[in-house]
């Protein structure tokens, strides 16, 4: 090792502010998985795009909040197919190949994958495509005139940033880019429950076989209480091969308040080590020697989201309307959680699928902002099925071929015919 000393400059803020300015076709605000594919879908299509997150990271909750199972992609039932393809075909295909990927089939098609292959995945395929990528930067600002977003501001450790777009996708969960550009969201009324997804280690991997999760549900009915415990349903699943289980069971309010994060990473992981306590006293034959390996962040589920011309309905979801802006589908049931102790399920009959219009990935008030992800327009029973991952990765395919179609024109104007037309493999494809 050289002991010649590294010789220092001496420096001072410049009076003046400098502002970095980074100019796109397209710019994705927020990198969850609907962001990361409407960025991989646009700059597939050739368009310049940049992607901006205020985590450190890619991945959203995908990743930061240990989601471990992606749903929705697939009909339910004994004969199911999948529903959307694409991006979805490539990450399926890549995180199998690697071993990072188990897909289960019981009464619909699910896959728990590995969080941190998924993370490098991400990271991988967002370089390979030339996707400019902010990462740690917050939104602070959003200039918008004449039903456009002209540029976005953020603050990031290094100093300010600014994006210039043609066109922005709000991918940021919260209907951010659309709350700070001055337009109508929503927010639900009656608390909609978040949870914070842990990692429980150490437990016997042979007798967790024996472990029957209808049984823990009734002991966390019965007894949850005398561990401080809230939520008598969720899940606890092993994945075979890493020795993890993650455990998706804790319940708390997740209100958009500057101050409230750091209660619910508090509470979250209050719930955690306490449901920990409930498994190693009640469980002692798979649990006593288990401990919590890693807390994800807490996992918000629905917050606010964007006001457009009609958002989707429960009534839109169980009747199956294919509407005449559809584009995307989804089979996901009703999975609303707006009890402290319970989900309220509402399953569709196998084989049901229902479509997603661009209409309700649409602010009302701008032209030049499509929604993807959990924000997009809808009641809180339809937003609750069509915020898990499949419809994520569908909505931010559209998002990037209707902002491609649209160009320097309005989103609400887009040829849908052409659109659709892109988008077939998602809307039509049986196989
Ligand atoms: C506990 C829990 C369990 C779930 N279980 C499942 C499951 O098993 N399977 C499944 O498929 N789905 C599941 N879901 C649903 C699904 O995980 C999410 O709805 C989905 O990941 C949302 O993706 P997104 O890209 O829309 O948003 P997010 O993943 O929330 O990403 C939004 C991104 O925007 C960024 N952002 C927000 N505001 C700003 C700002 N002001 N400045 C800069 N960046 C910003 C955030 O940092 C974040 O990275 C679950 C959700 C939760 C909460």
């Amino acid at each position: 090792m050289s002991s010649e000393v590294i010789p220092t400059r001496t420096v001072r803020r410049p009076p003046a502010r400098a502002t970095r300015v980074v100019q796109a076709d397209v710019c994705v605000l927020g990198a969850g998985i609907s962001g990361v594919t409407a960025a991989l879908e646009a700059a597939k299509l050739g368009r310049k795009v940049v992607i901006v997150d205020g985590a450190p990271a890619l991945g959203g909750q995908a990743i930061g909040s240990i989601i471990g199972t992606l749903i929705g992609l697939y009909t339910h039932g004994p004969n199911p197919y999948q529903l959307t393809h694409g991006i979805a075909d490539d990450l399926l295909r890549d995180l199998a190949a690697e071993g990072s990927l188990r897909r289960l089939h019981r009464s619909t098609v699910t896959f728990q994958y590995d969080e941190v292959r998924l993370a490098r995945w991400m990271e991988r395929k967002v370089e390979e495509a030339g996707v400019q990528t902010l990462l740690g930067a917050v939104l602070t600002d959003v200039s918008f005139a004449n039903r456009r977003v002209q540029y976005l501001d953020f603050a990031t450790r290094f100093g300010a940033v600014r994006v210039q777009a043609t066109g922005y996708v709000d991918a940021s969960g919260d209907a951010t880019l659309c709350y700070e550009a001055g337009l109508e969201v929503r927010e639900p009324d009656a608390p909609i429950y978040g949870s914070m997804n842990f990692l429980i280690e150490g437990y016997d991997t042979e007798t967790v076989a024996q472990m029957d999760i209808v049984e823990v549900r009734e002991r966390l009915a019965r007894k949850g209480a005398e561990y401080g415990l809230v939520r008598h349903d969720g899940w606890l699943m092993h994945f075979p091969g890493r020795n993890f289980m993650l455990a998706n069971i804790t319940h708390f309010e997740t209100p958009i308040d500057p101050l409230a994060t750091a209660r619910m990473v508090f509470e979250g992981r209050r719930q955690a080590d306490r449901t920990l306590r409930f498994l190693q006293t009640e469980y002692p034959h798979i649990f006593a020697n288990a401990r919590v390996r890693a807390y994800g962040n807490p996992g918000l589920r629905q917050t606010r989201w964007i006001q457009s011309r009609r958002p989707l309905t429960l009534e839109d979801i169980r009747a199956g309307t294919r509407f005449e802006d559809a584009v995307a589908r989804c089979a996901w049931w009703v999975e609303l959680h707006n009890t402290a102790e319970l989900v309220h399920w509402e399953q569709f009959k196998d084989g049901h699928v229902y479509y997603i219009p661009l209409s309700c990935m649409l602010p009302a008030e701008a032209d030049n902002i499509v929604a993807a992800g959990r924000c997009v327009d809808a009641d809180s029973h339809a937003l609750s099925a069509i915020r898990v991952m499949g419809p994520c990765i569908a909505m931010g395919t559209a998002a990037a071929h209707a902002l491609d179609l649209a160009g320097a024109g309005s989103l609400h104007a887009v040829d849908l015919a052409s659109l659709q037309k892109r988008l077939r493999d998602n809307l039509d494809r049986t196989d």
